[in-house]
């Protein structure tokens, strides 16, 4: 693969993964444009609860990464001094044994000064000091201010609907607005990423995961991290609101995001000091892009040339470091041994064209 220094690379996709993959390609030379079909961060980066945390099991082939998103945010960080993050870290406490966290064993009296409103403190917990949230709207306006320091264009309302193909090249995208010439097209377009995959006939598995993401308004600073518990899994917003994320149940009227808002809300009352009056804001269900085996889809497609897909979940914590190492195998042409696990052909047939 050549050098794409100095290449035409379209970026499908203004979420938090295709901006991130945009301000590293950007920063290396890349020529981008990005093309969302709707608003800036307007898909599942607009309702995430994102908590940037470490937690993996033993056997995920990409806890490498997980462990990696700390760090690579801070790098970030001292690149675009506008990227806000929340290092306040993470509480966790009765989880079923086995999926607990990384992080410090605490006792009731450490708890008691981590998170002084908590009204029954366990009597242990994991506390991960390390971890933190962003704003992931915020970060994602950030990112691609980034790019554009760097001479990358961004188009909203421009929804790719069709790609440039010259036999097995992929050579651009046709939008609603007409065609755009690349050397390069990368599918970061969270879940609709398989629908434009498809249209270059690499069926992947990415489902559409869902989880209700609640916003409240209530007293300012009732905790200082994040709280995760059987109860809630609760943190402040940067704008003073308590942010909130809950399992998806069914569609049954008990269960839609309102209903499940005000349950929080009374779990939240029963649970936390200074709680006087909470009122849901916002509730809504987000689409979580993901893939069959719960592993990112990362790399060239096989058997066409100039495309490239990026589709995750967690994507707000992997944003960053992926976002460095795909760009840095598109840029130098030299395969990210870390992305290896990631290749979409384990859901493809390749074929020597
Ligand atoms: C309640 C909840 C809590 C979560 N908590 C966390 C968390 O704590 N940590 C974490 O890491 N993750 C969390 N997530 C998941 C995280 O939000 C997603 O993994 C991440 O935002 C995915 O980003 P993305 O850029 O891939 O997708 P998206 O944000 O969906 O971006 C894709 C963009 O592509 C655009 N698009 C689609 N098709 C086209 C097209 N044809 N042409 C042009 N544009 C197109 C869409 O409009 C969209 O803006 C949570 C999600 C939810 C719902």
């Amino acid at each position: 693969m050549a050098s794409f220094s100095n290449k035409r690379v379209v970026v499908i996709g203004a979420g938090i993964v295709g901006a991130s993959l945009a301000y590293h390609l950007a920063s290396q030379g890349a020529q981008v444009i990005v093309l969302e079909a709707e608003g800036i961060a307007s898909g599942v980066t607009g309702t995430s609860f994102a908590w940037l945390n470490t937690a993996h099991d033993a056997a995920d082939p990409v806890a490498h990464l997980r462990s990696a998103a700390i760090a690579e945010y801070h790098r970030l960080q001292t690149e675009l001094p506008a990227l806000q993050i929340r290092w306040n870290g993470a509480l966790s406490y009765g989880a079923e044994a086995g999926s607990m966290p990384p992080g410090t064993l605490v006792s009731r009296e450490q708890i008691r000064t981590l998170e002084p409103n908590l009204k029954h403190p366990p009597e242990q917990a994991l506390h991960a000091a390390a971890e933190g949230a962003l704003d992931a709207v915020a970060a994602t306006h950030a990112l691609l201010a980034g790019a554009q320091a760097h001479g990358a264009q961004v188009f909203t309302h421009t929804p790719v609907v069709d790609f440039l193909l010259a036999g097995t090249t992929v050579m651009g995208v046709e939008t609603a607005t007409g065609i755009i010439e690349a050397d390069m097209v990368v599918l970061a377009a969270g879940t609709g990423t398989a629908r434009l995959a498809a249209m270059l006939n690499a069926p992947l598995p990415i489902t559409a995961s869902p989880a209700i993401f609640i916003r409240y308004k209530t007293a300012n600073d009732l905790v200082k991290g994040i709280l995760s518990s059987p109860q809630m899994e609760v943190r402040q917003g940067a704008d003073g609101c308590l942010l909130a994320a809950e399992d998806y149940l069914d569609d049954t009227p008990d269960n839609q995001p309102a209903a499940i808002a005000l349950r929080t809300a009374e779990a939240i009352q029963d649970e936390l000091h200074g709680v006087t009056s909470i009122v849901t804001e916002f509730a809504c269900v987000g689409w979580r892009p993901m893939p069959a085996d719960g592993v990112p889809i990362v790399g060239y497609l096989p058997n066409i040339s100039g495309a490239y897909v990026c589709a995750m979940h967690p994507g707000v914590i992997l944003a960053a470091v992926v976002g460095r190492l795909a760009s840095e195998e598109m840029i130098t042409g030299k395969p990210s041994l870390e992305l290896a696990p990631c290749r979409p052909d384990r859901f493809l047939s390749t074929t020597s064209a």
